[in-house]
């Protein structure tokens, strides 16, 4: 430990770009702190990614078995989920994380404090309520850094609406303890985590509802392959209402143990496409926000700390450093960076962060390829630019857009929603976007996202690169054969 508490990098978080600058610093031998004021390991550890990734390996179970039936395999009529068993199986991989984490750290040698962190001057940080080795004893302590980063995440945006308490988080969905799940869910929003959920909860047995401000949903993606999605959701019986509003949500009068809930919604939605919006109510069990994340600013006392930030996050340059406290960097969701709140955009804001520090401001940001994925059944996957993008932007390209279902990666596991979207530029024959839904798409978006990384044409793509067969991958021959 540091007696004089001064340290040449504090890290404030222990998600993704936190851990990840901490390490790269701390290896290069200075000296590291690192708090958070939840247990170690962040969103995508704890409360995202890996935890929802064991939910939808078992909803895939379900749901592969019905599309085997009556070809080869019978009685998936009597499989299920036993909800309370994939929450314990969830937490073998959760509940170890935060002492893994932290043991991690102590063996680098990187200080690990566990409280609130605000800045209480520019280079200086207050923990509030320290309980090192989680002991009863809280103390604030001060610490003084020659640089900051600021790797604080993203939490739920605020719902405004009248009962926004009887909407429950998504942290809130992935510890339900109950043998079964409630039978009526609604997701308000129509966002990745809310179609994720909600194909979850379908193939365990929930009726779901997804209600959507906008007139698409996951507008992020490619709007035909949402179109397929959107079809597919509904096939296994997710209704899926746009241009709705929720106004309110109130318990159940009718409910005697106050457990059944009313969502009150506008609906925009006219029977001729015009005239006003309709008052509607829906009842349900439980009602799951989906409306959104915004950059996790809460507390952090960034006007003592000369750091400025706007709604967007904590506003930096292209080198990942505050705008206007060169000591301070901010990486991942909390960062206004241009990257997508996304892990694989957090480990790079993590490393740039790490590089910048080290050896100056060296690296810029660059987050062509990213890709991204909403992990339905089956997945829609993305990379690169959208048609519209592109055609606003003025690029020239061509398109090449199918539907595979036909294809035997999809035929042979009864998979009847799959197809793509390639964007390659007239000319370079480069790819400039990449889309696609189908089985293993967060798997095949991976290589177009190398692609798009490196510059690749479509043709070396195909030509001289060897694919296994036969899976999704060797497909991509076919993608990008004329
Ligand atoms: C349900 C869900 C599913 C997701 N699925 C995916 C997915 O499949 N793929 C994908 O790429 N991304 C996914 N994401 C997004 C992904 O989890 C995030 O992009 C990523 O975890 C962000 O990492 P980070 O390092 O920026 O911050 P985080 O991992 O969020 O870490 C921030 C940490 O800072 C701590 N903290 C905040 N403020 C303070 C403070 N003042 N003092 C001390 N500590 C503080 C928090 O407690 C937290 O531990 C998902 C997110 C959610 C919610």
């Amino acid at each position: 430990m540091n007696m004089n508490n001064t340290f040449d990098l504090i890290v404030i978080g222990t998600g993704t770009a936190a851990s990840t600058a901490a390490h790269e610093c701390r290896s290069a031998g200075w000296n590291v702190a690192i708090i958070d004021s939840l247990p170690f390991g962040g969103t995508c550890a704890l409360r995202g990614c890996d935890p929802k990734k064991v939910l939808v390996e078992a909803a895939k179970v379900i749901d592969s078995t019905q599309r085997h039936e009556n070809k080869g395999i019978v009685g998936s009529e009597g499989i299920r989920i036993k909800w309370s068993d994939l929450m314990s199986f969830k937490r073998t991989f959760t509940e170890p994380r935060p002492k893994l984490r932290e043991d991690g750290y102590i063996k680098a040698g990187i200080v690990p404090f566990h409280g609130h962190a605000k800045f209480t001057d520019p280079t200086t940080i207050k923990v509030e309520g320290e309980n090192n080795n989680n002991t009863d004893n809280r103390n604030d302590i001060i610490l003084t850094g020659k640089h900051i980063v600021i790797a604080t995440g993203a939490i739920p945006v605020k719902l405004t609406i009248p009962g926004s308490e009887n909407i429950i988080t998504s942290d809130q969905f992935l510890e339900l303890p109950n043998d079964r799940l409630p039978e009526r869910i609604v997701f308000v929003g129509g966002g990745y985590i809310s179609f994720e959920f909600a194909h979850v909860a379908a193939r365990a047995g929930a009726k779901v509802t997804i209600l959507h401000h906008g007139k698409r949903p996951l507008e992020h993606f490619d709007p035909d392959l949402v179109s397929q999605l959107v079809q597919r959701s509904k096939d296994i019986g997710i209704d899926i209402r746009l241009q709705t509003e929720v106004n309110r949500v109130d318990k159940s009068f009718y409910s005697h143990d106050n457990s059944k809930l009313v969502v009150h919604y506008s609906s925009y939605v006219t029977e001729n496409g015009k005239g006003n919006a309709s008052s509607r109510s829906l009842e349900a069990d439980m009602v799951v926000h989906g409306a959104g994340r915004v950059p996790n600013l809460e507390g952090l006392n960034l006007v003592a700390g000369k750091v400025k930030y706007t709604s967007r996050g904590i506003q930096v340059n292209e080198y990942l450093q505050s705008v206007s406290n060169p000591a301070v960097y901010a990486a991942g969701d909390v960062a206004a960076s241009g990257g997508a709140p996304l892990t694989p955009a957090a480990r790079y804001g993590g490393t740039l962060v790490a590089n910048n520090l080290l050896k100056g401001n060296t690296m810029k940001s660059n987050y062509t390829g990213l890709p991204s994925v909403v992990f339905t059944i089956p997945p829609l996957a993305a990379t690169g630019v959208q048609e519209k993008e592109a055609k606003d932007i003025g690029l020239r390209f061509r398109t090449v857009y199918r539907n595979t279902n036909g294809w035997a990666s999809s035929k042979r596991v009864g998979e009847t929603c799959s197809g793509f979207k390639l964007l390659i530029e007239e000319g370079t024959d480069r790819i400039l976007g990449a889309h696609m839904i189908g089985p293993h798409a967060e798997e095949v978006i991976n290589i177009f996202s190398i692609a798009l990384r490196l510059g690749l044409t479509a043709k070396t793509l195909n030509d001289p690169i060897l694919y296994s067969y036969p899976t999704s991958s060797s497909d991509v021959v076919y993608m990008l054969s004329k």
